[in-house]
């Protein structure tokens, strides 16, 4: 079997499912944990386990090679590989993605779509489903589409495929919910899923940037005059993402909106620009941003690099520092954050939804926490977070806060499990000197008193913090169902790697 290095790690590209059945087989014998990767977009995650490549414990995977997608349009249903990735990752490893192998691109040659999609589409499909990624609407969902899912598992007798179908009449206790999605990577190699398609559609909208008070939204009210409330705007509204940059003097907000239209033969794309593009690419202006937010976010370093610890350098620092929140930031943000945008927008659904697709995740690296709140909770949490940034720039930064929302779920772990929630989404510039866990730890306290459920694939509170194993416990009801199948698939925990036995607590096989 072909091996790919990454990292240092040595992954294994198996190309069939008996292939897969052997790895598991193997890493069962050798005693070895399995660890998967679909386009490493999970950070700390994939990073944590490629950096134990040393110790020669884990046994690594990737699904490259096993990308098929078959369409039975008459059904509109599609069953995918697992590591077919839902649109072009520009930075597979592998090197085999393509446009047109990808799912979402297959789909709409055929007439079909996906109803809902995330901010990017570089993803796998089994790395979206397990780590029960979504996109920002309350009315229309990935987890809905979701008809069956195929995994290798190592149950009592060994590596075996086993199938579970969502059941019919629907019933939410059955396995199918607690195995479908979220599931990340402990059951088992997710081998294929079957999707239930909808007609290929597209989207028109529009993104508007204001200030906090400007904005169309009652963002911190219970909605007044003609401005809805946040809650009712996020379930109102079909797709929607809203940046808001909180520091004084800034105090912005990007509304991004839109909705489904039918196709027509006379429709025309109008892309949206996340940043302005010059000679038709976003590129320049990402690599501008990229080189002020590194900048910005490694002061003062360079100066000290530069001047030496002299009586110079610490007057500009002391005169910079002075400034840079109250003067110098904002300066900066009216070219990156332009008030008075009203960029109106349209495209297919599989470039216009995934919005964040055209910001290279190399050039502009972003790692974040995110909390899913209930959204009834939202005028609560607006106003919470409102006070908490008024303290100043140590809680606001430098960088954005991403805000959406997602339909409720029924799948047992995943984040929205039957709520609809507000999406808190906490970036950090990955070229930031600090840690972003000490960033990130006042978010996790202050949010507690929502029961927020943090996304699996970013960064979460540590297993034994206030946030950790007994307060998951305490926000996922089905906790224990989920345990004791997780328990049923994989009993000698062949897929536990030491990051989830400490972020979920499970004790080792005595
Ligand atoms: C720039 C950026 C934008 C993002 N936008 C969104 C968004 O809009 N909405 C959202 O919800 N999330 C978003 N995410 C998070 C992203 O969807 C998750 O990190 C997702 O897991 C990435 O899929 P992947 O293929 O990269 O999986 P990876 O990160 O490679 O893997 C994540 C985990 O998935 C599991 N896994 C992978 N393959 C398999 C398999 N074959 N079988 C079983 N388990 C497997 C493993 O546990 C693995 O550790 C974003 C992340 C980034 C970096």
């Amino acid at each position: 079997m072909d091996t790919l290095s990454i990292n240092s790690a040595t992954y294994y590209l198996p190309e069939s499912e008996a292939d897969v059945i052997t790895l598991v087989n193997q890493a069962k014998a050798q005693n070895k944990t399995i660890c998967l990767r679909g386009s490493a977009h999970s950070f700390p995650l994939i990073n944590t386990l490629e950096a134990e490549a040393a110790t020669n414990k884990n046994l690594y995977i990737l699904l490259a090679k096993m990308n098929t997608v078959h369409i039975d349009k008459d059904n509109a249903l599609v069953t995918v590989d697992g590591g077919c990735h839902l649109g072009l990752d520009p930075f597979d490893p592998a090197n085999i993605s393509t446009l047109e192998n990808s799912l979402l691109y297959q789909l709409d040659q055929a007439g079909l779509a996906v109803p809902d999609l995330g901010g990017i589409t570089h993803q796998t499909v089994a790395g979206f489903l397990s780590t029960g990624s979504s996109g920002g609407s309350t009315q229309f969902s990935f987890d809905d589409a979701l008809m069956s899912i195929s995994l290798v598992n190592c149950g009592v007798n060994g590596a075996e495929k086993v199938t579970f179908n969502r059941p019919v009449p629907d019933n939410p206790d059955d396995p199918f919910y607690g195995i479908g999605v979220a599931t990340i990577g402990l059951f088992g190699v997710i081998v294929s899923a079957t999707f239930k398609c909808v007609p290929r559609f597209n989207i028109v909208g529009t993104e508007t940037t204001t200030t906090e008070a400007a904005c169309p939204i009652d963002l911190f009210g219970n909605g007044s005059g003609d401005k809805p409330s946040l809650q009712t705007f996020l379930e109102q509204t079909q797709y929607v993402r809203l940046m808001w940059w909180p520091q004084r003097n800034v105090s912005k907000m990007v509304v991004w909106q839109a909705k489904q239209q039918a196709p027509t033969p006379d429709f025309k794309i109008i892309p949206y620009q996340e940043v302005p593009w010059v000679a038709g690419s976003p590129i320049p202006l990402t690599m501008a941003a990229d080189l002020v937010f590194s900048a910005i976010g490694t002061w003062p370093n360079w100066l000290l690099d530069a001047m030496g610890d002299t009586p110079k350098y610490r007057e500009i620092k002391e005169m910079v520092d002075l400034a840079f929140y109250p003067a110098i930031l904002p300066l900066i943000c009216k070219f990156f954050v332009q008030d008075g945008e009203n960029q109106p927008f349209q495209d297919v659904w599989y470039n216009g939804i995934p919005m964040d697709n055209q910001m290279s995740d190399r050039l502009m690296p972003v790692w974040f926490t995110e909390l899913w709140i209930p959204i009834g909770k939202t005028h609560e949490v607006m106003t919470t977070l409102l006070n908490f940034y008024s303290e100043g720039p140590q809680n606001t930064g430098a960088f954005s806060c991403e805000i959406y929302a997602t339909k409720s779920s029924p799948f047992w772990m995943s984040p929205s499990y039957q709520t609809n929630v507000i999406r808190i989404d906490v970036f950090w510039f990955a070229n930031n000197s600090g840690d972003p866990v000490e960033f990130y730890k006042p978010f996790w306290a202050l949010l507690q008193q929502y029961n927020f459920r943090p996304h699996w694939a970013k960064y979460l509170p540590g297993g034994d913090s206030p946030q950790g194993v007994a307060y998951l416990k305490s926000v996922y009801p089905r906790w224990n169902d989920w345990m004791a199948l997780r328990e049923q698939m994989d009993p000698g925990q062949v897929f536990v790697s030491d990051y989830w036995r400490g972020h979920l607590g499970i004790a080792p096989v005595q």
